[in-house]
């Protein structure tokens, strides 16, 4: 039994080891990466519930490894953010955003997501306002997602950095509203021009009476508060259906859509409203 211990140790240090060499190859790839520009930005559409048209997209980062084909985001994201690369990867991400933007047609707006680490080890006021100026981009039509551990990381910190950022005109939103254990006590630390309802309240809105009442909650809250309400991972016509109902302002899903490469706005745009 002592000797099955041993070989166990072993095995799980073996198991670590080669976890820690995939890590190193990944970081070592992950910083030749920005400069082989082997990062793409895919768009997925916010769909506008009142007007029955699409109001925006969200910018998505897709890694295309050599080897490895196509990396999710969260298998390097987390890495990137360790290790510090998430402020050229992220400033690269608002440059490209907002250069694709601009080709759009004017009431299209485009969402970035936005580390914690960019607002502690940048100046993101200054790579937010590069981006608009040489994309000739309106502030106005850039919405910035930040999630709770964003506030959490410094909140002295960081909210004189949003305050900034919205007095250019640039549009806060609260990412995966509902999932960390304070969001609710963050809405009033910051006035947010929209929450994103995290994708795990829609699941059961359609068969489950209490789910359905918790998603009517936040959206009265919200509504309540006076942002604009996302509701996040809508896969079906019954719960857009619902979400109508429940004066939800705005959706995103692959209802409406996947997240698609730029290329493929123009079409995305030009598809009959969605029921
Ligand atoms: P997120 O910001 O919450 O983005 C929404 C995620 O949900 C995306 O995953 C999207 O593809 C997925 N999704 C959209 N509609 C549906 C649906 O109907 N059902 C389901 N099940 N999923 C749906 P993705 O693209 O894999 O991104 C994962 C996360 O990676 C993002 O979550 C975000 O936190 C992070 N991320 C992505 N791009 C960037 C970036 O440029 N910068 C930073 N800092 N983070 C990013
Ligand atoms: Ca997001
Ligand atoms: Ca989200
Ligand atoms: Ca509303």
């Amino acid at each position: 039994a002592k000797a099955d211990g041993r070989k166990r140790e072993r095995f799980f240090a073996n198991e670590m080891e080669a976890q820690m060499q995939l890590r190193h190859a990944l970081e070592a790839d992950l910083r030749a990466a920005v400069e082989k520009e082997e990062f793409e930005l895919h768009y997925q559409p916010l769909y506008d519930l009142t007007q029955r048209r699409i109001c925006g997209f969200e910018a998505l980062i897709r890694w295309n490894h050599p080897v490895r084909g196509r990396v999710p985001p969260m298998d390097f994201i987390p890495l990137a953010e360790e290790v510090g690369l998430v402020v050229d990867i992220g400033r690269w991400v608002l440059r490209r955003a907002c250069d694709d933007a601009a080709q759009w047609p004017e009431g299209i707006k485009v969402a970035v997501n936005v580390s914690a680490i960019q607002f502690s080890s940048s100046d993101l006021t200054r790579d937010v306002s590069e981006a608009l100026a040489a994309a000739t981009l309106s502030p106005s039509r850039l919405e910035l997602e930040i999630t709770e551990s964003v506030l959490m990381e410094n909140l002295s910190e960081v909210l004189p950095i949003l305050h900034a950022l919205k007095e250019r005109g640039i549009h806060i939103s609260m990412d995966d509203f509902g999932t960390g254990y304070s969001s609710l006590s963050y809405l009033s630390s910051f006035p947010f021009d929209k929450i994103k309802i995290d994708k795990s309240f829609v699941n059961d809105i359609v068969d489950n009476k209490e789910a359905h009442a918790i998603m009517h909650a936040i959206i009265l809250l919200g509504d309540a508060l006076g942002m604009r309400v996302t509701v996040e991972g809508v896969e079906t016509a019954e719960q857009l259906a619902l979400l109508e109902c429940e004066e939800c302002d705005e959706i995103q899903g692959y209802h409406i859509s996947p997240p698609r490469p730029a290329r493929e706005v123009p079409h995305l745009l030009s598809l009959p409203p969605k029921n």
